[in-house]
């Protein structure tokens, strides 16, 4: 199973892509926690990559390409994927879909987890307070909705052309909104 969760901040698709991982045994490869991961580690990506992190500015498509699609390829040989936070935009979904081509690791379904505005800022401001991200403080969440409403919802269309969107309404209780996306995606395996 391939599966791709593209949502705005806040929405809940990591924890939702995390659930997924664990239903259909397949790897949960986030590249915002990975960034986070190279950051932490002081290397030569996390160095380049920071001060996008703590803006909610995107960080530059080669970087997040490079850092994540060998793990993609790798990935869907052993069993499939659920990516949470990558392509996130239309030039990286285009070099996705051109690495991937012809070896069986393109994406089956697109989950696009639909949340309230008000929701989403509600939503933040609690895991700004539980996890201390720095990218969650109120300034920046602004901006992270934009950016994502100026960067990522347009790659949508490449995926709407291709026939493979699935909205999920995202604004219920975390358990019914796992229920939904499962829902969504298991008939995409005869027998799970
Ligand atoms: P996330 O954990 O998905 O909310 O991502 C946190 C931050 O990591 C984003 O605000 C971006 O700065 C960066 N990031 C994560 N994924 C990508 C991506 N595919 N392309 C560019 N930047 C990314």
């Amino acid at each position: 199973m391939r599966l791709l969760m593209v949502a705005p901040p806040g929405a809940g698709k990591g924890t939702q892509a995390q659930r997924l991982s664990a239903r259909f045994g397949i790897e949960h490869i986030s590249s915002g926690e990975l960034l986070r991961r190279e950051v932490a580690a002081g290397t030569a990506t996390g160095r380049r990559a920071a001060g996008y992190l703590r803006s909610g500015d995107l960080v530059a498509d080669e970087v997040v390409l490079v850092m994540v699609m060998d793990k993609v390829v790798a990935a869907a040989r052993a069993g499939g994927y659920v990516l949470d936070g990558f392509p996130r935009t239309l030039a990286q979904a285009e070099a996705a879909y051109r690495w991937a081509a012809g070896g069986d690791a393109e994406l089956q379904a697109v989950i696009v987890l639909q949340v309230e505005e008000k929701e989403l800022r509600r939503r933040l401001l609690a895991r700004a307070r539980s996890e201390h991200r720095a990218d969650d403080a109120p300034g920046t969440i602004e901006h992270r909705l934009h950016v994502y409403e100026a960067q990522t919802r347009p790659m949508l269309r490449l995926y709407s052309s291709r026939g493979i969107v699935r909205p999920v309404d995202g604004d219920g209780p975390v358990d019914s909104v796992t229920a939904a996306v499962v829902d969504v995606v298991k008939d995409l395996v005869p027998g799970r």
